[in-house]
């Protein structure tokens, strides 16, 4: 016989390992798996992260980095180099992400969650329909509720029957490929370098690139590129910035390379026995791919409605569904939307960022509320006609206020997600926000 548990929680990133932790507090018995050891649970490195999702976490941004944890400027520069716009408010903080998964399995662990680490979960154990435990390489577990927290692996999603709701392989277009490193800063060539400053470099083949100059002498470049065909190695780009930046120093102090799921959220991050979170819900910022914060947020939420079901003692896809509710109108309207922004930048050339920046159509605003993960339209929208004034025959113009009235159109959708879940009522809204979204694809 399996050990039974109130509620399973595979993967102990950020998600899991904070979702385990809320849930164990209001007195269930949890089981928190990975695959990974203890110490190899984060990443070898630093990440820019939202403030606010750290403070709802009751996490202080301050004790996760020995360095300093404020970014104190933030420069987005145009892809001809021409363009700086510089953000007058940094809503993110520096975290080493080694320090903030310690901290989590920490305080999952004081709160009496057990945590068991080097064991593999293979699939999901499912019974009538229904989500009743993980299979795994130590034995099968079995729990009232089951949470997916694996990140981009989706290991659970992957192994569901098909038909029970949450989509169980995503497209290789929705997935970026990052590639970072830290280096040291040149001796000779590096004294011009302003620490605690990120800089991005916008619209490099359907991605970014970026660099942090940290106050302790190193140099954190990278790259996110859109995982499609034809385009190239991020790691590639990352060592043609080094070879010529002459203030990169030669010596790596960490390298690391991954894939962030960054597209519109799931439609559905629950089935009966189970709900997901993090990235393996696609909760990471589409426009930036940061997906710390989301995965925080992301967890507090499914926390919620676990414990709610918990104490009802029902886990059907009715009761979990105020999690996929909650999600939508905290924060995944305003990613649904900003998705169809980073669908119109993963398709803009070079030229045309450089001429959006330019002449100021992409300006503080627009940049502030992708990367803040926050859509603000009317003010774009009203900015926009002003230059139609203007410019009116411009193609770049026109796509981008198809795009802005797509983003409207579908905030306005997601806003409208069900509360509780019909059949018919979900079906309804699922196909019509597939709709939304080929015409966002189109722009
Ligand atoms: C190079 C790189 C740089 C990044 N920089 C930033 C940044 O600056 N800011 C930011 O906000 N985000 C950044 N991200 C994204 C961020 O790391 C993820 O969005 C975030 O970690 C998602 O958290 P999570 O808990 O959902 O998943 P993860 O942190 O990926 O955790 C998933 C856990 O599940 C475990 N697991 C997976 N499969 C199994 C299995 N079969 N059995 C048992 N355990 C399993 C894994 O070992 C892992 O510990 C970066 C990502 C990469 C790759």
């Amino acid at each position: 016989m399996s050990e039974r548990y109130d509620v399973l929680v595979v993967g102990a990133g950020c998600a899991g390992a904070l979702a385990s932790e809320r849930i164990a507090r209001e007195g269930y018995r949890v089981l928190l798996v990975d695959r990974r050891r203890p110490e190899e649970l984060g990443h070898e490195s630093c990440d820019m992260v939202e403030d606010e999702a750290l403070t709802q976490a009751g996490l202080n941004a301050a004790s996760l980095t020995t360095g300093p944890s404020r970014v104190t400027g933030l420069e987005v520069i145009s892809p001809d180099t021409a363009t700086t716009v510089r953000l007058s408010e940094i809503p993110f903080r520096i975290v080493d992400r080694r320090l903030l998964a310690t901290t989590l399995l920490a305080r999952a662990r004081e709160a009496g969650v057990q945590v068991l680490t080097q064991c593999t979960v293979g699939g999901v154990e499912v019974d009538r329909g229904k989500v009743i435990g993980v299979i795994t390489d130590r034995g099968a577990y079995s729990g009232r509720l089951t949470i997916g927290s694996s990140g981009l692996d989706r290991v659970l999603c992957r192994d569901l029957p098909s038909g029970m709701g949450i989509p169980r392989r995503l497209r290789t277009s929705d997935f970026i490929s990052v590639y970072r490193e830290t280096r040291n800063v040149s001796h000779e060539h590096g004294a011009g370098l302003q620490s605690g400053s990120y800089r991005y470099h916008v619209g490099l083949y359907g991605g970014y690139s970026w660099t942090y100059t940290s106050e302790d002498g190193t140099l954190d470049i990278g790259t996110g590129v859109q995982d499609v065909p034809g385009n190239p190695d991020p790691r590639e780009i990352v060592l043609g910035y080094v070879r010529s930046h002459p203030e990169v120093g030669e010596r790596v102090i960490s390298r690391e390379g991954g894939r962030i799921p960054t597209r519109r959220p799931l439609s559905t991050m629950v089935t009966n026995g189970m709900l997901v979170v993090g990235d393996a819900a696609c909760q990471a910022a589409p426009v930036i791919a940061r997906g710390v914060g989301g995965a925080l947020v992301g967890a507090m939420l499914a926390a919620d409605t676990a414990t709610a079901s918990l104490e009802a003692d029902d886990f059907g896809v009715d009761s979990l569904w105020s999690y996929n509710h909650s999600y939508m109108m905290e924060r995944g309207a305003h990613m649904a939307a900003l998705d169809c922004l980073r669908l119109l930048m993963q398709r803009m050339s070079d030229k045309e960022f450089s001429w959006g920046m330019g002449k100021k159509v992409v300006d503080e605003a627009e940049i502030s509320s992708a990367l803040t993960g926050r859509f603000a339209v009317p003010k774009a929208m009203t900015k926009l006609r002003t230059f139609f004034k203007g410019l009116g025959g411009v193609p770049l113009l026109v796509r981008y206020e198809n795009s802005l009235r797509n983003a409207q159109k579908v905030f306005d959708h997601y806003l409208a997600y069900p509360a509780r879940y019909y059949e018919g009522d979900f079906a309804d809204w699922s196909q019509q926000a597939d709709i939304l979204f080929e015409d966002a694809e189109r722009v």
